[in-house]
C-alpha cells in the first residue's frame, strides 16, 4: 500500500538547486535508507518529506492528504499527528521529565491526558526504559536519551517517522541496538521509517536504499 508519493519536488536555496525533480514513492512497513555525500541534499529532502519545510514546486501526498495544499496550521496539524521525527541530537527539553516529553506531541494533539500518560509509560517501559520515566534527560545515558526519542517521534502512533542520522552521535553498540529497535517496531507494528544515514551498516539492512547525487534521487532495492 502506497503511503508517500512525491512528484517533481524542487528547492533552490539562492541560486544553488539542492533538489531537481525528485520522485518518489514508499510503501506502508518499508524501512527506507537515505545516503548521500555530505551537501547532497538528504537533510533538505527529508524536511520536505516530513513537511518542515516546502518545495519550490512539485506535489506530496501523505497518507493520503496532498501535504502542501494545507495551510500552515493545518498542515503543523497534520505533521503533530501523522508523522514522528527523530534528529541526531535527542531534542529532547532538557526541563522536562522523560515521561513528560514523550507525552508532549500527544497533549499537543488533544487527545485525553491520562490515555497519552499511560501510553507514553507503556512507550517507555517497552524500550526499556521504565526506570528512566521520571528522569531528566541529563540524567540519562545517550543511548537512553534517543530511545527516549524514539518514544516521543512514537506518541501519535504516525504513519511514518523520519530519522536524520539517528545514531549519528551513539557509540557502535548504541546505533545498533538503535538500529534493531527500527527493525523490531516495523516487524511488530508496520511502522514505516525514511532513516538518513551515514552508517553503511544500517543503510543495507534497510529494504531500500535511496541515493541523493546531482539533486536526483537513485533507488536502489537491498536484497
Ligand atoms: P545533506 O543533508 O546531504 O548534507 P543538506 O540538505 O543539508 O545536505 O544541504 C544541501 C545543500 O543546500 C548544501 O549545499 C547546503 O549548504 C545547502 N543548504 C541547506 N540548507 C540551506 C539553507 N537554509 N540556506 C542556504 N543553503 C542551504
Ligand atoms: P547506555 O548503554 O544506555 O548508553 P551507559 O552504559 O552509557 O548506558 O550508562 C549506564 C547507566 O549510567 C545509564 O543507565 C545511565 O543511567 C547512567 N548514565 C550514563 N551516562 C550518564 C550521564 N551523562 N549522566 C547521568 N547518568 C548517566
Amino acid at each position: 500500500q502506497t503511503l508517500l508519493q512525491a512528484t517533481d519536488l524542487r528547492r533552490t536555496y539562492g541560486n544553488l538547486p539542492v533538489l531537481k525533480g525528485i520522485n518518489l514513492t514508499i510503501q506502508s512497513g518499508e524501512v527506507v535508507s537515505v545516503v548521500g555525500a555530505s551537501g547532497a541534499g538528504k537533510s533538505t529532502l527529508l524536511h520536505i518529506l516530513g513537511t518542515l519545510d516546502r518545495p519550490d514546486s512539485g506535489e506530496l501526498v501523505l497518507a493520503g492528504e496532498s501535504a502542501f495544499t494545507l495551510n500552515d496550521r493545518e498542515l503543523a496539524r497534520f505533521r503533530n499527528e501523522r508523522i514522528g521525527f527523530i534528529f541526531q541530537f535527542h531534542n529532547l527539553l532538557p526541563e522536562f521529565t522523560a515521561l513528560e516529553n514523550v507525552c508532549l506531541p500527544g497533549f499537543i494533539a488533544g487527545k485525553p491526558e491520562a490515555d497519552v500518560r499511560k501510553r507514553a509509560a507503556e512507550l517507555l517501559t517497552s524500550l526499556g526504559l521504565k526506570d528512566r520515566i521520571d528522569h531528566f534527560p541529563s540524567q540519562m545515558s545517550g543511548g537512553e536519551q534517543q530511545r527516549t526519542a524514539v518514544a516521543r517521534a512514537l506518541i501519535n502512533q504516525p504513519d511514518i517517522v523520519f530519522a536524520d542520522e539517528p545514531s549519528g552521535n551513539l557509540d557502535s553498540q548504541n546505533a545498533q541496538e538503535l538500529h534493531q529497535l527500527f527493525f523490531n517496531l516495523r516487524d511488530q507494528f508496520g511502522q514505516t521509517f525514511v532513516i538518513v544515514t551515514h552508517n553503511q551498516q544500517l543503510a543495507e539492512l534497510a529494504d531500500r536504499t535511496l541515493t541523493i547525487r546531482d539533486g536526483q534521487i537513485g533507488d536502489t532495492k537491498n536484497l
